[in-house]
């Protein structure tokens, strides 16, 4: 075996899932067909149940570190443009306030971490900079999946490299975390809700 786990995109759940798995000492592979964190509009919100899961692995105070001020409110605008007054205000609390909130409830009808906001260009390059530090994660960049082929032994995973080449790895686990297109979902048949013909959800 090469890696016991492969992990196909490393947008913010392969890298999530990398660190995780590496922190527990499993060996993983992490392949990604961009040569690095891309600079693009995505997410900026990270929910407060993903904050929770960057509680558990120690990196929720660096993500808010490098995110939106803990005492800026959250409010949504509806608006036509940036000159009139908006259509609509949502008021949503700041971290502080959400946090302040969390403190003062014990029923456990809150989670343990607000949302907190900190866009995906920002958020990929905090969680790769984590990955790097794991000996037991590897990160292949500008390398794209290609096909797999699984047996009762694990997963053969055939890759295109940086200079055109091409390589197959092999593996325990295959891990598709390639986005909404992902195309290890299409390689084993997956449909989603809503495409052509699709019968599955
Ligand atoms: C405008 C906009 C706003 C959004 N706002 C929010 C928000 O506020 N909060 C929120 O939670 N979500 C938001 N989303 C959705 C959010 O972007 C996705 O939930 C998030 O990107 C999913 O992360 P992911 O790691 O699953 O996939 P992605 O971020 O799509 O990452 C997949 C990775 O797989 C790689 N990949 C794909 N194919 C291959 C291949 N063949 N070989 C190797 N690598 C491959 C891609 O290059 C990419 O890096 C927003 C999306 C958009 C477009």
């Amino acid at each position: 075996m090469d890696t016991q786990v492969l992990i196909v995109g490393a947008g913010p759940v392969g890298l999530t899932l990398a660190l995780d798995l590496g922190r527990r000492g499993i060996r993983c592979a992490l392949v990604e067909q961009k040569n690095e964190p891309a600079f693009l509009p995505k997410m900026e919100r990270v929910n407060a149940r993903t904050m929770e899961i960057y509680r558990r692995m120690g990196l929720a105070e660096k993500i808010r570190a490098a995110g939106l001020r803990r005492d800026i409110p959250m409010d949504v605008f509806v608006v036509l443009d940036l000159v009139h007054p908006p259509l609509l205000r949502l008021a949503y609390p700041s971290v502080a306030e959400a946090e302040a909130d969390i403190r003062a409830t014990i029923d456990g009808s809150v989670p343990l971490e607000p949302y907190q906001l900190i866009s995906q260009y920002t958020l990929e390059p905090l969680l790769k900079r984590e990955c790097e530090k794991l000996p037991a994660v590897t990160k292949r960049w500008s390398t794209q999946f290609l096909s797999c082929e699984q047996d009762p032994a694990g997963v053969s995973t055939t890759v295109r490299n940086p200079d055109g080449s091409t390589r197959v790895i092999r593996s325990q686990y295959l891990v598709g975390c390639d986005g909404g297109g992902s195309p290890v979902r299409h390689a084993l048949g997956i449909k989603l809700r809503g495409e052509p013909n699709s019968k599955q959800c």
